[in-house]
């Protein structure tokens, strides 16, 4: 693997706003964020997607998500979250070490739901994908 932005974080070699961390991820404020309280969790094995999360990193990560999801309830008193994982380039994942996204929400931060993202309505009827999916 090339050098890898989010495993310089992880290793503590490029300095990060880091508020958790666990023995198998790290949680860290986006440069970049959307929202007050705008954080990356990332396992701190690299992958490049939830594809190849080994198991007991998959603990690890979605126990970071709550936690921090915890800290921010308590700090920024939000009104919910927008959870997200962008997977591929397609999604517009733009650093390969999966992380995933925990945006704060608030009442009236003109921020729409997930199923905003795209409007790509299947020509197929829901029963019939559900008969590819199972092949
Ligand atoms: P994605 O498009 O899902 O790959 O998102 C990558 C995210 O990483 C973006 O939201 C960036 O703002 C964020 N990011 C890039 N570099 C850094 C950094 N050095 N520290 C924290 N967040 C970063
Ligand atoms: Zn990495």
């Amino acid at each position: 693997m090339d050098s890898c932005l989010f495993c310089s974080i992880a290793k503590k070699e490029i300095p990060a706003e880091v508020i958790y961390e666990n023995t198998g991820a790290l949680a860290f404020l986006d440069i970049y964020p959307m929202a007050p309280g705008h954080t990356l969790v990332i396992p701190k094995r690299h992958v490049d997607t939830i594809l190849d999360l080994p198991e007991d990193d998959f603990v690890s990560v979605f126990k970071a998500v709550r936690e921090v999801e915890k800290m921010v309830i308590k700090s920024l008193k939000p009104d919910g979250f927008t959870l997200g994982i962008n997977q591929g380039k397609v999604s517009g994942q733009e650093v390969d070490h999966l992380h995933i996204h925990i945006a704060p929400r608030f009442f009236g931060d003109g921020g729409k739901s997930f199923q905003t993202i795209v409007s790509n309505i299947p020509k197929e009827s829901i029963k019939e994908i559900a008969k590819k999916l199972k092949i």
